[in-house]
């Protein structure tokens, strides 16, 4: 539910609705735009709106889609991912670049000098793979998260890694990751995002490919009313009758969700094609339809690349690609 107050309502009219919500066991979400709106977190399904038509009080309604907190209703203000100095959903787009997984030192070291050259703002790379087959390389483990604290110390980027289970977040805490990535096929692991919502860290939201918005923007929610606010949406394909590419990246998905919800979104071309011819036009419309950024994969060296080989950049072309996205 949410409350909008007057535009020239006072402090202390404001402050009295807020008072209420408090007092009948509810969190106000408080959002400071032309005119105050305040969301109440929770369900609110028992309460008549009535109860809060105060002095000040220019309208109070029920938040109409099934994800509250996620939406622009409750919420009409962007939000702003902050890492460091960097800012996801701000005026720029942010790059996101390095490899599918960490495989070893040098192959960490070189790739993220040279994202970090050609203008990357954060690095990636994954300690922990979901593979499709156990018998693939399942990733370095702890191993690879030092790795990767090691490339921010000589780089200075800060680091995005895929967490796969709950018990890993202390592991993650303990490196300090940057970024916590919810890789798509833990989407709809609730009890993971409900995990990690408590954990104040951003964190990268990647979509299931057989999930639909509504269900990805739900899984966003479990975060949101977790706790924590610093939620970057990631587009990167659903699986379609199409057999071309690896996925169809549905780039529909960002002009829409820009529509819906006030998280920023980033865009995963990589993984959104499989091929990487198709990453830096994949990149290009992303930005288009509105992406706060994309998700790069790039390896030094991608035809020794122990995972996704056919999809990594390698330095020389992510170069080219970021000299067409970055003014
Ligand atoms: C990844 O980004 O490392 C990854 C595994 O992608 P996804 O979860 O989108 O398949
Ligand atoms: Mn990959």
């Amino acid at each position: 539910m949410i409350v909008l107050m007057k535009k020239h309502a006072t402090k202390k009219q404001t402050d009295r609705v807020i008072n209420k919500i408090k007092e009948i066991g509810f969190k106000p979400h408080i959002d400071h735009g032309i005119s105050t709106v305040i969301g109440i977190r929770g369900d609110t399904s028992r309460f008549d709106p009535d109860t809060f038509y105060m002095d000040g009080v220019e309208e109070v309604k029920r938040v109409s889609k099934p994800y509250k907190e996620v939406s622009k209703e409750f919420h009409p203000k962007k939000t702003v991912v902050k890492v460091g100095d960097i800012e996801i959903g701000g005026a720029y787009p942010v790059v996101i670049a390095g490899p599918c997984a960490v495989e070893d030192e040098k192959q960490i070291l070189k790739t993220a000098a040279g994202v970090k050259k050609a203008g990357a703002h954060l690095f990636r790379g994954g300690a922990f793979k979901p593979r499709s087959s156990p018998y693939s390389f399942q990733g370095l483990g702890e191993e690879g998260l030092k790795i990767l604290v090691e490339a921010r110390a000589k780089t200075n980027l800060p680091i995005v890694s895929e967490i796969m289970n709950q018990t890993q977040i202390d592991l993650f805490e303990k490196y300090n990751i940057d970024i916590f990535q919810i890789g798509a096929r833990n989407m709809q692991n609730f009890d993971l995002l409900k995990a990690i919502g408590q954990v104040r860290r951003p964190i990268l939201l990647k979509r299931g490919p057989s999930s639909s918005v509504e269900e990805f923007l739900l899984s966003a929610e479990y975060l949101l009313s977790s706790g924590t606010r610093n939620v970057i949406l990631c587009e990167r394909g659903i699986k379609t009758f199409e057999t071309a590419y690896r996925n169809v990246l549905d780039l529909n998905s960002v002009a829409l969700i820009k529509e819906l919800s006030h998280l920023p979104i980033l865009v995963d071309p990589s993984h959104g094609t499989g091929i990487r011819s198709l990453v830096a036009p994949l990149s290009y419309a992303a930005i288009a339809a509105g992406a706060d950024g994309v998700m790069v994969e790039v390896h030094y060296k991608p035809q020794s690349a122990k995972c996704d080989a056919n999809q990594q950049l390698n330095l020389t072309q992510f170069k080219a690609l970021m000299k067409s996205i970055i003014k």
